[in-house]
Parts: C-alpha cells; sequence; structure tokens
C-alpha cells in the first residue's frame, strides 16, 4: 500500500523504488551466475511485467544487437516447439521470422535440427530450462556452443526454472547448467511472479553484457515533453509490485527458497511416483523439476482431466501428443496423496465409461441450461475466452 501510487518512470522522485529493481536484479543475476568467472559485473537487466514481457524485450535487444553487429535485417529465429508463445508474440511484434523445430524423443530441443536451419540472417535460437508443457530443461551447453560458432543470440527461458534450479541443485539433484555459466548465453527471463513467490507482474529480464542490453531502451530526446527514456515496454510502471518483488525476496531469503524447493521437489517425485503406479498413463519424458506431464493409450485423458476439474483440480491441457500437466506448488504438498487417489478414480470412471461423459467443466455449461454431447477442452476454451472478453 506504501508504494501503490509510485512510478520508477520518474526516478528522480522514487529513489527507493528505483533501488528495489536495481537490488531484486542484482539479487536474481547472482542466483544465475553474474558472480561466476569473467561475467561478473557485466550481467545486468530489469525488471518487466512478466515472462512474456521479459521473451519481448529479450528478442527485441537481441534483433538490434544483431543488427548492429551483424547488419542483419530480415531477421529470423528458430525455437524449439516446446518453448512458450511469447516467442510467437515476439516473432508477430517485432517482425522477426520465426521457425519452430520438433523435439527429441525426449522431449528436448533437437540441436542438430536446430543447426540445420541455422541461416545467414539467424539471429537467435532459444533453450528452456525447464520448457512449459512437459516440465524438461533442453541441452543448455549445447545451444550454448552452437549459438557462440554461429555469432549469435542464445535466449534461455528460465521463466518458470529461474528460483528453483539453483536450489534444486543445492539440494543435490542432479541440475546441467543452464544460466550464465554456460558460455553462449546473451540473455535470460526469469519470472519472479512465478516460483519467486512474488506478486503478479514481476518477472526480469537480464543480459551478458551492456552492449547487449542498450537496444532494449527508448530514449526520445526532441520531444517536447522533455528528454524521455524507458527501458521497458510500459512507460508508468508500478512501483508498488516492484517493492513487493522486493519484500518477498529479502522475507523469503536463500533459505527461503531452499525449503520451498526441497518440499515440492519431494511432491514432484511423490507425483511422478504415483502417476507410475496408474497402468494406464505415463509420464512424457523425464521431468527435471515440478512439472509432470502425462498422457494415456488406454484412456482419453482429456475426459480424465474433465472429471478431475469437477473435483476441484485444475491441471493444464496439452496436445501433440495429448496430455496434461499439472505444476506442482506448496499448496500441493498436504494434498498430494488425495490428488493421486482423485486421479486414480477418474481414470478409473472414464475406463469402466468409454465415449461421451458428463462433468468436469461441465458446470460452466450447465447453468446456460445446454449441455454438448461431448466437452472438448479446446471449444470451451474458446467459448470461455469468448464470453470473457
Ligand atoms: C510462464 C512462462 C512464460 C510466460 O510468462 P508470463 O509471465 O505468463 O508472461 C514464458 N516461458 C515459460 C517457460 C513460462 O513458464
Amino acid at each position: 500500500m506504501r508504494f501503490a501510487h509510485t512510478n520508477p518512470l520518474h526516478l528522480d522522485v522514487f529513489q527507493s523504488v528505483v533501488r528495489f529493481e536495481a537490488e531484486v536484479v542484482a539479487m536474481t543475476a547472482a542466483l544465475l551466475g553474474s558472480k561466476e568467472k569473467a561475467y561478473g559485473g557485466q550481467v545486468c537487466g530489469n525488471m518487466t511485467s512478466g515472462g512474456t514481457e521479459s521473451i519481448l524485450l529479450a528478442l527485441k535487444s537481441s534483433r538490434d544487437y544483431m543488427k548492429s553487429k551483424k547488419g542483419i535485417t530480415r531477421p529470423e529465429m528458430i525455437i524449439p516447439e516446446s518453448a512458450h508463445s511469447a516467442y510467437d508474440k515476439a516473432a508477430q511484434y517485432f517482425n522477426i521470422k520465426l521457425c519452430r523445430v520438433p523435439v527429441t524423443r525426449e522431449f528436448q530441443a533437437d540441436v542438430k535440427a536446430i543447426k540445420r536451419r541455422i541461416k545467414k540472417n539467424t539471429i537467435l535460437i532459444v533453450g528452456s530450462a525447464p520448457g512449459f508443457p512437459h516440465g524438461i530443461i533442453d541441452p543448455i551447453e549445447e545451444l550454448g556452443q552452437l549459438a557462440s560458432s554461429f555469432g549469435i543470440c542464445f535466449h534461455v527461458d528460465l521463466c518458470l526454472g529461474g528460483f528453483v534450479l539453483p536450489f534444486a541443485r543445492k539440494l543435490g539433484y542432479p541440475v546441467p547448467p543452464f544460466d550464465f555459466s554456460v558460455e553462449g548465453v546473451t540473455s535470460i527471463s526469469v519470472d519472479v511472479h512465478k516460483y519467486g513467490l512474488a506478486p503478479k507482474g514481476t518477472s526480469v529480464v537480464l543480459y551478458r553484457n551492456h552492449d547487449i542490453r542498450k537496444h532494449q531502451f527508448v530514449a526520445v530526446t526532441e520531444w517536447s515533453g522533455g528528454l524521455y527514456v524507458s527501458p521497458t515496454i510500459a512507460g508508468s510502471r508500478p512501483g508498488s509490485l516492484i517493492a513487493g518483488a522486493w519484500a518477498a525476496m529479502m522475507s523469503l531469503g536463500l533459505e527461503g527458497y531452499l525449503e520451498n524447493t526441497r518440499v515440492i521437489m519431494e511432491v514432484s517425485k511423490r507425483i511422478q511416483k504415483g502417476i507410475k503406479e496408474i497402468p494406464e498413463l505415463f509420464i512424457i519424458g523425464r521431468p527435471d523439476m515440478t512439472i509432470v506431464a502425462f498422457g494415456s493409450d488406454a484412456v482419453d485423458i482429456f475426459e480424465v482431466n474433465d472429471i478431475l476439474s469437477s473435483k476441484g483440480w485444475h491441471l493444464n491441457a496439452l496436445q501433440r501428443p495429448n496430455s496434461i500437466h499439472i505444476c506442482v506448488t506448496l499448496q500441493h504438498g498436504p494434498v498430494v496423496e488425495e490428488f493421486l487417489k482423485d486421479l486414480k478414480d477418474s481414470v478409473q470412471t472414464v475406463k469402466e465409461n468409454p465415449g461421451p461423459v458428463s462433468g468436469g467443466l461441465a458446470p460452466i455449461y450447465g447453468a446456460a441450461g445446454k449441455m454438448p454431447d461431448r466437452v472438448l477442452v479446446k471449444d470451451l476454451l474458446v467459448d470461455f475466452m469468448d464470453s470473457t472478453c
């Protein structure tokens, strides 16, 4: 509340908010390798409104950096198909041609396939640690080598993993290198508002050095409104969210994140074990962290999901292959056995009632009075969005 009316656009007035932002960026960077080896002192960044804005800015900066460095005017970028939709958004906004490459059987970025698609005007490749759909870490070191050898940018998407992986490693989990300690990584997006437990609307974009980040800023010197310099997409920005992120990080501290990570990693392992005990289900790839995706060859997994929804669980529906995932948070600790029981029961119900089922998200339709024979999650989402827009 104390910072609800502050705005870091006026940095001479709201000096404490400016300092909060600098400290959130510095603390986040320190978690992600800024202090290691030769890279100390160069890593820099800003707070943004979320993962999408961090990604948009990293791509805009990389595009303009590659233009100044290599004269590329028709930029292209290559992403694994598991990379977040924000890259499509960036491609559309910034006129970058997007090339989406299938993942390997392990559901990781296919480094060889990406290499084959690199052209003279490729500006950037992407790796996620982990990717949103299946929670699997791409081979960041190999992608870094590839980017280095072609002299192009490499963005690592740590939106989900940034506040988990450094701690999971400390706890002894096998975590491959994923941050600025990997040569070739030029930028990173990391969401304070996910596992950083900060209020929604907070993320950090980081760059290996100032040379890249300087392309992020817009500076207007000729405006009658005076000298205008803005680092991010928004002009005025909410100082309260920046203060909220700072407060979240300071109150949790390294010990807080470590303890949270210990709990959610254990819950994730328990869920994986529980799913393996349900013969109709299979887990997609080998989850590296706290996102577990699973599908089925025996039952319609979306019907399972609908029944789970009617029991109060809200998992994300995925496609290619059809599957659903759970993103484990602290709330799941006390209810993990209940979840596994509901999951097992839901699978059983679908198995015993093949074909159309009612339930799941049906209450939304029920209120409108009419139930379609078979609710497709995809159709439902579109209807739902139409009705809320
Ligand atoms: C959540 C997420 C994003 C996008 O972040 P928003 O905060 O929803 O804009 C990008 N990449 C990954 C891997 C994510 O998990």
